[in-house]
């Protein structure tokens, strides 16, 4: 486009008043209110130069009232909105960690939609507490004493903390001082908390020994920390937990009172990891069972519920938790207990793999992803044309678990590949679907996952996939 051509573009852009007279847009304005839809039409205009200065065409005279309607539509969006994960990642911290079962989503919905007992005891029709919902199931699962939930992971290990160890001695492995994500790093957590950090061992090497020389009247507990987003491989040791409870719980009778032993698991798991071709990911009873006096994992992780932290325990001491007045600050809601006691009943009933979607999607067979792949790329086929270097085809791949545990850990998949001269406008393109599809990019090709897409959002994906790239060879 010339100088002239660019400049006769720019006139054909009508004044905000003479849009204001069309009578759709007067329409639409006598709905939202003249002045939002002045505000609208005049970043439309500005939007519609900036095209004009880049090379582009104005809009039609006719097509104004459809662009406000789309603008006005786009500003009322929900800023918290569903998209489809096609990464196959299946814990992914950035999309909302675990999605919820029908179950827990129905829970949610019955609680929220009215009054609860979240804390009223309907047995005594008197005061009850809301650190009792959830409780006992928990304790059944896992063989807990006691189990505590407040808002998060971080802050159950910031509680405890605070709570069993603060203005004393905490030992952690050097090769456990780990940053979490979005800055969450355990010295500085400890910090906060009044304990005091004491280092042991190596990057490396941390023995048992290590532990033992490091004990003394002023030891409140020994940490250890999962190193859920990362792997060291080679020279590398550290102590079982077995180990350290028979170091720390040999200690008793200490000056300070005995030392505890708290094992912060991360992500956590109630189900066996290796029975589906993984890594062992440590498991909650297990860690109880090897001594732990205190754990902590996420709900939302590889438990597949909702955001939560989950402390359990030896009773005596999840008491003196549920007292401190950080309790308050870190509490959960109705929805969260809710989603949180309905997820733990697919597991009390053993349907776990069933019905919560994180273990759906550990255990999808591989014949099943194929299948989705395959039919995934019939119906796109059948929606473009495979020209201007668009290649569309079934490719093993491989899938994550994700939301720090794991590490490194892969699940065979089939992905539908895509490629294109143009991915980052098509991954763009798709951003701005309705719903948004957010899928992996490996040079020129897009991948998606079967296993991460919920199986009702196939058609949305790929519709929106083929639209995208019909968008992507326009720009
Ligand atoms: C994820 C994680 C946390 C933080 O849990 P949130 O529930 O996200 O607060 C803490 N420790 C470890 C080892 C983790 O993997």
């Amino acid at each position: 486009m010339n100088e002239a051509e660019r400049q006769s573009e720019f006139r054909k852009l009508p004044a905000v008043d003479a849009l204001l007279r069309m009578p759709a847009i007067a329409l639409l304005a006598a709905e939202v209110g003249v002045e939002r839809m002045t505000e609208t039409l005049r970043s439309l205009l500005a939007e519609a130069r900036a095209a004009i200065a880049a090379g582009r065409p104005a809009p039609e005279a006719g097509a104004w009232p459809a662009l406000a309607e789309d603008a006005l539509a786009q500003a009322m969006q929900p800023s918290l909105r569903p998209v489809i994960n096609a990464t196959g990642v299946i814990v992914h911290t950035n999309l909302g960690r675990a999605p919820l079962s029908a179950a827990a989503r129905q829970a949610v919905n019955d609680v929220a939609a009215g009054y609860s007992n979240l804390e009223y005891d309907l047995e005594a029709g008197a005061r009850g507490s809301r650190y009792d919902h959830a409780r006992a199931a928990l304790c059944e699962l896992t063989g807990a004493e006691d189990a505590l939930i407040v808002n998060n992971n971080a802050g159950a290990i910031y509680l405890v903390l605070a709570a069993l160890c603060v203005g004393r001695e905490v030992l952690i492995s050097r090769g456990q001082l780990v940053e979490i994500g979005g800055g969450f790093r355990i010295p500085d957590v400890l910090r906060q908390s009044g304990a005091r950090l004491v280092e042991v061992g190596t990057t490396n090497r941390t023995h048992v020994r290590d532990f033992s020389a490091a004990l003394s009247p002023e030891t409140a507990a020994v940490m250890r920390v999962h190193s859920s987003n990362f792997r060291q491989i080679g020279f590398v040791t550290e102590p079982r937990l077995e180990e350290l409870a028979a170091v720390v719980h040999g200690r008793s009778g200490e000056a300070g009172g005995p030392a505890l032993l708290i094992d912060d698991l991360g992500s956590g798991t109630l189900l066996d990891t290796a029975a589906y071709g993984l890594a062992p990911e440590p498991m909650v009873q297990e860690s109880l069972d090897a001594g732990a006096d205190i754990v902590t994992f996420s709900g939302d992780k590889l438990l597949g519920g909702p955001q939560a932290g989950l402390i359990l325990g030896r009773a005596e001491l999840i008491a003196r938790l549920r007292r401190h007045p950080m309790t308050r600050a870190l509490r959960v809601d109705k929805m969260t207990l809710a989603a949180l006691d309905a997820t733990l009943r697919s597991y009390r009933r053993g349907r776990a793999t069933e019905e919560i979607p994180v273990w759906r999607m550990i255990a999808a067979q591989p014949d099943a992803l194929q299948a989705r792949a395959e039919a995934w790329l019939l119906r796109l086929s059948a929606l473009v044309t495979e020209d201007a270097g668009v290649r569309c085809a079934v490719w093993a791949g491989e899938s994550a678990v994700g939301g720090g545990s794991l590490p490194g850990e892969t699940l065979p998949t089939t992905v539908l590949a895509v490629q294109t001269p143009r991915v980052d406008a098509v991954a763009a393109a798709l951003r701005h679907a309705s719903p948004p599809v957010v899928c992996r990019i490996q040079k020129e090709h897009l991948l998606f996952d079967p296993r991460t897409a919920l199986p009702e959002q196939d058609e949305a994906l790929i519709d929106n996939l083929a639209r995208a790239l019909q968008q992507g060879e326009e720009r």
